[in-house]
């Protein structure tokens, strides 16, 4: 056990670069150098209790205070062993994890919780800056082949499982690059690509076989994969979009998010010199609460939007837990993302004050009534009113025009596709929630085809897709085999203590 020094050592949380250097690059928004030389310290804050309720709070059951006690102790080469048995990409979530492993710290009861993600980067920079994270290809082939359709986290957390319990694992990714929303969804000032290709490198030089452009029942049917592989998992996320019904949503200038968000990832990538949905000189009204809207904030930021404005229909979170959301589980609590914290130190222009948001640029409680023509069939203005927390209903007196030149609507996803052509070929069937059926050991009713990631779950987090990409590996190679080896931290009915 480490020497628990939380009562000498404050929570000391990663510094990031100060909002107003960081908004004129797109590079990572932490200061990289910054972290190591206090991580020991706050490793060493856990108190190895013994029952971590931080490790239950981890969709991929990580090993917590195991690996806290070895930074403590700078072990970096056993701690990446440790971090690596349960999560297969550590730099991922140790940089977009909301963790909610930290909220159910047995610190955060009544202090400061450990910065467990933090250690998480920690340990997952160090692996590979000292080269420990080389390509583990199997011993021998099992003679199994499998498919994995989308190559976001759910499904290259199951090929690098499938690949390195010796089955010939090959993904299917429609788009042109791989990564799924961590490449071209969020943005690079939070996720720098290259740490996602090199990852790629190390899960191709164990073997997997990657080919982008296919999409999967048009490029390759259904029963092209069924009579080709002896499993196939289905990866391919939960792209339907929520959308806003009212009137003027047909204008020019409204988009949704995933249509502005990979436009801006593809300017970082080369495609384009400047995106061609780009918020410069522009108004911007962003439409929704969550990391989506962030993400439009922190690009618009970047972009020169000449002000931007986010408009949550939720009320604002009280600033510490309310008593309906005690610990352990993740409250909602007013959080002020890296977005949020530049939007704040950039001045607002005076001739938007009657407008204006609070400093951090959100406003909650305000549900969109209409958006307002300028004439020549672009938005010029969006109008909203405070909304009944309880019914949802604008209250009435509170109408008010905000200017907005580009809107961006970052409401949520609905599910997967619906009735796309892969489904019917595979004869699949969607749940009563708008994701694709399946049973608790992520297998669907056709034989030999699972699904994993927010196909199955809705809309989720990364800590979850990998989390279903390994288990849903464990099911397939008990499937191809009999039996597993490999580790399943969840099943596909398993619901977070995350509200
Ligand atoms: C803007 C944004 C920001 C986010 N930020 C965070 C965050 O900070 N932290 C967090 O934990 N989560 C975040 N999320 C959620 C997280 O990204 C998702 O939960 C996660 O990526 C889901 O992984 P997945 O593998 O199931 O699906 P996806 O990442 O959606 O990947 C699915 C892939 O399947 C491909 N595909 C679909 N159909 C086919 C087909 N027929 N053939 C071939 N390929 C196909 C798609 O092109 C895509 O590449 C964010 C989401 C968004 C949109
Ligand atoms: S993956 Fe998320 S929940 Fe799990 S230890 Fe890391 S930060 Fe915590």
């Amino acid at each position: 056990m480490a020497d628990p020094n939380f009562l000498s050592t404050p929570r000391r949380p990663r510094e990031r670069r100060a909002p107003q250097e960081r908004v004129r690059d797109w590079n990572e928004v932490n200061a990289e150098r910054r972290l190591l030389p206090i991580i020991g310290g706050q490793a060493g804050r856990c108190m190895d209790c013994g029952i971590p309720f931080c490790h239950s709070a981890c969709p991929l059951g990580n090993l917590i205070p195991d690996w806290n006690f070895l930074v403590s102790r700078e072990e970096w080469a056993n701690a990446s062993a440790h971090l690596h048995a349960t999560n297969n990409f550590p730099e991922f979530t140790g940089r977009l994890c909301p963790a909610p492993c930290e909220s159910a710290c047995v610190l955060a009861i009544n202090a400061d919780p450990v910065t467990i993600k933090n250690v998480e980067a920690a340990i997952a920079d160090q692996a590979w800056q000292l080269g420990l994270e080389t390509p583990r290809p199997p011993a021998r082939l099992s003679g199994r082949t499998v498919a994995v359709i989308g190559s976001g986290p759910a499904g290259l957390a199951a090929a690098q499982q499938l690949t390195r319990e010796g089955h010939a694992t090959t993904v299917y990714e429609r788009a042109d690059r791989l990564g799924g929303l961590l490449r071209y969804g969020i943005p690079s000032f939070r996720l720098e690509k290259r740490l996602l290709d090199r990852r790629i490198d190390q899960l191709r030089a164990e073997g997997t076989r990657f080919h982008t452009g296919v999409e999967a029942g048009r490029d390759l049917s259904g029963e092209e994969l069924l009579a080709r592989f002896d499993a196939i998992v289905l990866a391919v996320g939960a792209t339907a979009r929520r959308d806003l019904p009212v009137p003027g949503r047909e204008l020019d200038g409204i988009h949704q998010a995933m249509e502005y968000l990979p436009l801006a990832n593809r300017v970082q990538e080369g495609d384009f010199a400047r995106s061609p949905i780009c918020a410069e000189g522009r108004h911007v009204v962003i439409v929704g609460g969550g990391d989506t809207a962030a993400d439009c904030l922190g690009t618009a930021l970047r972009q020169n939007a000449a002000c931007v404005t986010q408009l949550d229909i939720n009320p604002r979170p009280d600033d510490s837990r309310a008593d309906d959301q005690p610990w352990p589980v993740h409250p909602k609590v007013y959080r002020l993302t890296a977005s949020h914290e530049e939007a704040r130190a950039r001045p607002v222009p005076d001739h938007d004050a009657a407008s204006a948001a609070p400093d951090d640029r959100r406003l909650f409680s305000a549900a969109t009534l209409r958006f307002e023509d300028d004439g020549r069939g672009r938005v010029r203005a969006l109008h909203c009113a405070e909304v009944e927390p309880a019914q949802r209903r604008p209250r009435a007196g509170t109408d008010r025009e905000i200017r907005a030149e580009l809107v961006l609507l970052a409401l949520g996803f609905t599910g997967t596709e619906r009735g796309s052509t892969l489904m019917r070929q595979l004869g699949l069937e969607l749940d009563a929630a708008g994701n694709l059926a399946r049973g608790r050991d992520f297998a669907t009713g056709t034989t030999g085809v699972f699904v994993a990631g927010d196909a199955g779950r809705g809309q989720s987090l990364i800590v979850w897709a990998i989390a279903e990409g390994r288990a849903a590996a464990a099911a397939v190679d008990r499937y191809l085999t009999g039996s597993t080896a490999l580790s399943a931290p969840i099943a596909a009915t398993d619901r977070p203590l995350v509200l």
